[in-house]
């Protein structure tokens, strides 16, 4: 093959000796030609421009210049010493300044002799400076390729204290391209570059360094985006497939007597038809022979629960045990509760396992689980411990998923020689586009629809004057024989101060709302387990009706007669957890309520995160807003999923490009599951290529 070879050291590269190799390596893990081309600048700047100096404004951003140096001295400060140069164009003078490298800059900068400098302008005293100046002599820039648009690429401090300039960077890549004219190896099909229009990967890689010009640079842009996401996908894809053919789960292949019996006779409401689609889907994956790794989305209240439990009786026709895990005893206890009346009217036996269950108890439950006499397990974290063990664990269920790590799930796994269907339940909606690339190797259920009859929650934006008014409201409902709940920000770092915030904000309630006609609940984090779970209680009873708390309450509660939800200093809560909140109320038959206390000031992102909230109750909306203002980093779970690491790519602002890439990686294994056709091969050779590279593996594994 003639094309050049990206897997090529750069240490083979003319201009880049034994020392920048080195650098390369540590500072930008860059080891390859390809590695080096994958450096793709940050952004690009206008070099048709040259400013003189007498033109500069004290807010001119980045600037080019002509001009040359007529002296240079260093000058003694406080730490260590500044190198100044006297530089001048035919307009005026300016400082060059530089606070290292300075032997070897004394050594090699030329006196008199014209010089191109590019960089940021620092004002001060009346006159111009320019720091850690970017330059080139003139006769050497005009010998290089001319470019209208210059990369600007990342660096590091240590880099640029080195000598490696973004011009050397621009020189040493401008020099793999010089050393490789025929171009590179191109790594999609003929067929797929043709009916997207994509430009050769060759012509896109010099583009997207040297734009020729602002549409090849689009064009360029978009068939890397497109490949990497491309090729992610595909990795995804494939590794999905490898678990489906390799895990070998539990065939359940009966649809026997307890989910009809449980269908016909017992079924407490209509399913939506979302809730259909999804049991049908669940029925399918546990019927195919494979592991059933499915992550079961569905905003708070759309009726996972019973989907959970027709899944629990498919295992138990199938003589297979199963079990229900819960981020917090509370929930636990909730689901315990709620099942065990379906439990008792179809003869299944069903336990509780918490932190608290006593010790004799404890020692039943496991005994019955081992015997086999034992069919639901409902718990907390305690279901993890060794000492439970299941005669057939067939399938394990996690609700509230995003409060257990992968390290929790794979110790499931182990509870049996053969690993159990798994199906993770989360209520914190992830955006689809998210979610494929993050979960592209779970399999996705979408409840996206509200059992009927639920009245939309009502939401407000009041701001803090207006604290009368929303008592008297609070008031009115209460007399209603309504509940209220009023919620605190308790974020880490300001603790004290929350606190002091939230008891303040019980003391004036307390006033406001007298006892013995009124009775208050206070649940914070301070408090011990057994005391949040008393006054919870207390709440849930409804022997109390305002519920004074901070976001521990935040996760499934579940006071059906609770209606309104106010929550102070709603400027400080992040969308998914107002969201969350919000989702507290609403329960029941009743009109519900969501009040967002606020003060005046607010920025922008607040404003837009509050707007929002009164605009909709989808969490899925809500969450597309969210991942637009924070960004992938901060939304749940995406922290280790490599999901950032995308060298070209935008997993939000490439959307679009992040959906067709899957469409026609999914056609591709379609049309060709082993890529043995001609045209598909390249891409069989570079999936081969990128999967052996551990970076890579990271993003899915
Ligand atoms: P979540 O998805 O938040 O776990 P749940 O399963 O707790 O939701 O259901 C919320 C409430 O809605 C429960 O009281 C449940 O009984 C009720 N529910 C669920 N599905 C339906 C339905 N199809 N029709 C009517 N009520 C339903
Ligand atoms: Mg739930």
């Amino acid at each position: 093959m003639n094309s050049g070879n990206l897997q090529t050291p750069i240490d083979y590269l003319k201009g880049v000796g034994p020392n920048r190799a080195d650098l390369l390596r540590k500072e930008l893990g860059i080891h390859t030609f390809g590695d080096l081309l994958n450096l793709f600048p940050n952004r690009y700047i206008d070099k048709t421009r040259y400013y003189k100096i007498n033109e500069l404004q004290q807010n001119s951003a980045e600037v080019q210049i002509v001009g040359k140096i007529t002296h240079i001295k260093s000058v003694a400060q406080k730490r260590g010493k500044r190198l100044v140069a006297d530089f001048v164009d035919e307009t005026g003078k300016m400082e060059l300044v530089w606070f290292r490298g300075h032997k070897w800059l004394k050594e090699s900068l030329k006196i008199n002799e014209p010089y191109i400098i590019f960089g940021k302008i620092n004002w001060f005293n009346g006159s111009f400076s320019m720091p850690h100046p970017d330059m080139e002599l003139l006769k050497e820039h005009q010998k290089n390729m001319l470019v209208a648009m210059q990369p600007i690429y990342p660096s590091t401090e240590k880099l640029g204290n080195r000598g490696i300039s973004n011009r050397v960077i621009i020189k040493i890549i401008q020099q793999v391209f010089l050393e490789n004219k025929k171009g590179f190896l191109e790594t999609l099909p003929q067929s797929l570059r043709k009916e997207l229009k994509l430009i050769s990967k060759t012509e896109a890689l010099f583009n997207v360094h040297f734009p020729q010009s602002a549409e090849k640079l689009t064009q360029a842009q978009f068939r890397l985006k497109f490949e990497e996401l491309f090729y992610i996908q595909l990795q995804l894809l494939v590794k999905n497939r490898l678990r489906k053919q390799k895990i070998k789960g539990f065939v359940f292949e009966e649809v026997g007597e307890y989910f009809n019996q449980f269908y016909k006779n017992f079924l407490p409401f209509e399913l939506t038809n979302a809730q259909k689609r999804v049991v049908k889907e669940i029925r399918n994956d546990l019927g195919t022979g494979a592991q059933m790794n499915r992550l079961l989305q569905g905003d708070v209240g759309s009726g996972k629960t019973i989907v959970a439990f027709m899944s629990c009786l498919l295992a138990l026709d199938n003589k297979f045990q199963s079990c229900i895990m819960a981020p917090t005893e509370i929930l636990a206890t909730q689901h315990f509760n709620g099942l065990l009346e379906w439990c008792e009217k179809l003869g299944i036996t069903i336990e509780l396992l918490t932190g608290s269950t006593k010790k004799s108890a404890r020692k039943i439950i496991h005994e019955n689980l081992e015997s086999g006499e034992l069919h639901i397990l409902v718990g907390t974290h305690a279901l993890l411990e060794d000492k439970v063990q299941f005669q057939n664990l067939g399938l394990a269920i996690i609700d509230e998923q995003h409060r257990f790590g992968v390290a929790q799930r794979a110790k499931l796994w182990k509870k049996n020689t053969i690993p159990p269907h798994v199906l993770v339940m989360t209520a914190t909606p992830i955006p689809r586009t998210l979610a494929m690339s993050l979960y592209g190797d779970l399999d996705i259920s979408v409840i996206d629809e509200l059992p009927p009859g639920r009245k939309s929650i009502k939401t407000v934006h009041r701001f803090d004057n207006n604290r009368l008014k929303v008592f008297r409201f609070i008031r009115d409902e209460i007399k209603k024989g309504r509940q209220i709940y009023i919620v605190y920000p308790l974020i880490e770092e300001s603790e004290t101060m929350d606190y002091k915030d939230l008891m303040d904000g019980y003391e004036s309630i307390a006033r406001d709302f007298p006892m013995p006609e009124y009775q208050i609940s206070i649940v914070h984090g301070k408090m011990k387990p057994a005391d949040k779970d008393y006054e919870m209680t207390r709440f849930a009873n409804g022997e109390t009706q305002i519920m004074v708390a901070t976001t521990v309450i935040e996760v499934g509660v579940n006071v059906p007669n609770a209606s309104v939800m106010i929550i102070e200093s709603a400027e400080r809560f992040g969308l998914s957890q107002l969201h969350q909140l919000r989702g507290r109320v609403g329960r029941g038959a009743e009109q519900s309520y969501c009040i967002l206390m606020t003060g005046h000031k607010l920025s922008n992102d607040s404003k837009t995160r509050l707007e929002t909230m009164v605009k909709t109750n989808d969490g899925f909306e809500i969450a597309e807003v969210d991942l637009k203002l924070r960004g992938p980093g901060d939304i749940m779970g995406t922290q280790q999923s490599g999901v950032l690491n995308l060298k070209i790519a935008d997993i939000v602002k490439d959307n679009q490009i992040l959906k067709t890439a899957r469409f026609y990686a999914m056609k591709l294994l379609k049309d060709d599951p082993n890529l043995e056709e001609k045209d598909h091969k390249i891409v069989r050779y570079t999936y081969n290529l990128i999967a052996k590279d551990k970076t890579i593996w990271n993003y899915i594994s």
